[in-house]
């Protein structure tokens, strides 16, 4: 299937890629493989013995398959959670005794990993303001096994200089591993730039409708294999039932995207006209501090929304309660609109002396946009406000 690769576009490859013809009793849809172990014939090795936490079960290759021709890379696989993904991938490529620079803002369980768990496994951490490339390259002289961004930064939205990212890491010769969750593949393609790994919280716009949980790891072959060795050990292989509702929900995934967009792009203008929101961040803006990043790494704006509200975090609760549509919840990349306040959600691990230098406010609002109809969106923001 790894001509799918270069022989059909995203959205056919969404649908089908990874998934064998002729199928089993002509079922248009990947059926569930709902096992633990398979029949051993002929298996001369542990290495060819099927077995569901080895990540190796149909659902499991035919999802590799396919997400390794979304991501445009040599290989992929799934976890148990975004955070599985994450923990995972950075073990392998750290070694004991390693260091690793990342930006300064990051997701929540990124950084609580980072800050509660790095130490004690033997491992090393420091961080870079994502557009301070002095601060960047001072890192770099500690020469780091990895250097690790994320795509769109969470909650704040910021987009690192990734051609020039890719360029002081390789020259600091530092694997480079991004958390390409914000964009998902429509977006970007993390390897085509010259990232060594691609990891996914795939709970989010790959699933797409909040029902799952699940992580990707995508780039490398090399890498990805030893990440795999690495989480069968752990123990944090996606189960097959999960499997199957993210293989079912990649499959609309470009259809999604765009629609996403075409939600978040009019939210967001009409959120920038009230004077009850203040920085209103879109990268889709052209007041975005980013919107030129945007545009040249990727292939749209993606459905995601930050801004301040004018008011005080208990204000800006009651404002989010006054919304209809959206459900208060932390997560994103779901078919519904979900808003929160970082604060008290993703970024709650976080000291707050630590948050306000990096600028997550107490009435920071961050708003997945669902695929609602927009003008039904826009309307329950203005009344909410
Ligand atoms: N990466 C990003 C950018 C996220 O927003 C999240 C979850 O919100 C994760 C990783 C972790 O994913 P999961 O909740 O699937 O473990």
């Amino acid at each position: 299937m790894k001509e799918t690769n270069t022989k059909f576009g995203f959205q056919t490859n969404s649908i089908h890629a990874g998934e064998k013809r002729p199928t089993i009793e002509g079922a248009v849809g990947m059926p569930i493989f709902q096992n633990s172990t398979y029949e051993v014939s002929g298996a001369k090795s542990y290495d060819s013995v099927r077995y569901t936490r080895l990540s190796n079960t149909p659902n499991h290759v035919a999802l590799a398959e396919k997400l390794s021709a979304l991501e445009r890379c040599e290989e992929a696989l799934v976890t148990s959670s975004g955070m599985s993904a994450i923990t995972t991938a950075l073990l392998a490529t750290v070694p004991a005794g390693g260091h690793l620079v990342a930006q300064s803002t990051l997701y929540g369980g990124t950084h609580a990993f980072l800050t509660e768990d790095f130490g004690n496994l033997g491992r090393t951490y420091s961080t870079f303001e994502v557009d301070d490339m002095t601060a960047l390259e001072r890192e770099l002289t500690r020469k780091p096994a990895v250097l690790y961004v994320e795509a769109i930064s969470n909650p704040l939205l910021k987009i690192p200089d990734l051609a020039r990212i890719v360029e002081l890491g390789k020259k600091a010769g530092a694997l480079l591993v991004i958390d390409n969750t914000f964009c998902s593949p429509y977006l970007f393609n993390p390897s085509q730039l010259g990232f060594d790994l691609s990891l996914h919280s795939a709970t989010k716009y790959l699933n797409g409708h909040s029902d799952v949980i699940a992580g990707v790891v995508a780039g490398k072959k090399a890498l990805v294999d030893k990440t795999r060795l690495l989480l069968n050990h752990l123990g944090g292989s996606l189960d097959p039932h999960s499997c199957f509702l993210l293989n079912r929900g990649i499959k609309t995934l470009a259809a999604r995207m765009k629609m996403h967009e075409e939600n978040a792009m009019a939210l967001a203008e009409a959120l920038a006209g009230s004077p009850k929101v203040k920085n209103v961040r879109y990268p889709g803006l052209k007041s975005h501090p980013h919107h030129q990043r945007a545009r040249e790494y990727f292939r749209g704006f993606g459905g995601m929304i930050a801004f301040e509200y004018n008011g005080t975090a208990e204000e800006t609760d009651k404002f989010l309660d006054r919304l209809r549509i959206p459900f208060v919840a932390p997560s994103l990349g779901g078919v519904e609109s979900l808003v929160t306040r970082p604060v008290t959600t993703s970024h709650s691990a976080i000291l707050p002396e630590h948050r306000l230098k990096l600028g997550v406010l107490d009435n920071l609002v961050r708003v997945s946009v669902g695929l609602e109809d927009k003008n039904d969106l826009i309307a329950d923001f203005l009344q909410a406000l």
